[in-house]
């Protein structure tokens, strides 16, 4: 059975064809255009394979409320074109098979769950440090939403002491994307987190951040396990320095475990996305 799952992302979406083990059989990365030309490129894409279903984690806003006329829609995005544009309806018609849609990061950390960092536990949550920082959770198999899904990267946090940076959130100025996020890192410091080396200032300030996070996202969800993705977690230095952050912050209040197995990195490479996206439209 040939599973579709796209990763529809603002600068590019990877179309994929899998089964429900995980393997990926054929995979296509295309630029995001406009909203037509890119459906296009989808469609040449999956002409040639005869899918049963297909999965979609998608860059957001995007309505998942199953209620409402719009669900499925990209709403409100600063990529004009493709406001209001009906994603999961265009879908459904070009391919007339049942058709899954959440938001990227919840299916990021579905692909996870299932098959890579997050195999082994009932529950999850899959962190995103990237151009932003979004997070999707997984409990039992199934993605949270609620009247639409979590927006967890704009959380307020406590400002580092040593930190006066103002943040460039253009909602918030200093919630969490406002001050961690890739952008946030290279405005503060004038360069890029990866031209930084290990210069321990910009990474006790970023682990700062992400731990006040991880505290908050763990007292309200009790998560299982925390995974954490995307560019800027390639630092390896930040994983200890994190770990040590929050274990402090804890105090021993809620039991985590062992901190090396509560905040892992992902095992995926760079293909939860689509893996996600396929493991959506195989469900529970
Ligand atoms: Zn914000």
């Amino acid at each position: 059975m040939l599973i579709g799952g796209i990763e529809a992302g603002g600068t590019k979406i990877v179309c994929a064809v899998g089964d429900s083990t995980g393997e990926i059989k054929a995979k296509q990365s295309i630029s995001t255009r406009g909203p037509d030309e890119t459906l296009a490129e989808i469609k040449a894409f999956y002409s040639n394979y005869k899918l049963e279903t297909l999965g979609v984690g998608s860059f957001g806003p995007i309505d998942l409320d199953k209620n409402s006329d719009t669900y499925g829609m990209i709403l409100n995005t600063p990529k004009t074109a493709w406001k209001h544009f009906d994603l999961l309806g265009r879908l459904q018609q070009h391919f007339q098979i049942p058709v899954y849609i959440d938001t990227d990061v919840n299916v990021a950390c579905l692909a996870e769950y299932r098959h890579g960092a997050g195999r082994n536990v009932n529950s999850c949550l899959y962190i995103t440090v990237g151009t932003g920082i979004g997070a999707g959770l997984v409990q039992e198999g199934r993605t949270f939403q609620g009247r639409s899904h979590p927006e967890m990267g704009h959380i307020s946090i406590p400002q580092h002491p040593d930190d006066s940076f103002a943040g460039i959130c253009p909602y918030h100025g200093n919630c969490l994307e406002g001050m961690a996020s890739g952008p946030a890192i290279e405005k503060r410091h004038g360069r890029e987190g990866h031209l930084l080396g290990d210069d321990s200032n910009v990474w006790e300030i970023e682990a700062h951040y992400l731990a006040h996070a991880i505290v908050s996202y763990t007292l309200i969800l009790s998560p299982e396990r925390i995974i954490l993705g995307g560019g800027v977690m390639k630092q390896d230095v930040l994983f200890p320095l994190i770990r040590q952050k929050v274990s402090k912050l804890m105090n021993d209040y809620v039991y985590t475990g062992d901190m090396n197995e509560f905040i892992m990195a992902p095992e995926l490479d760079d293909e939860q996305g689509v893996k996600g996206a396929i493991a959506l439209a195989v469900g529970v």
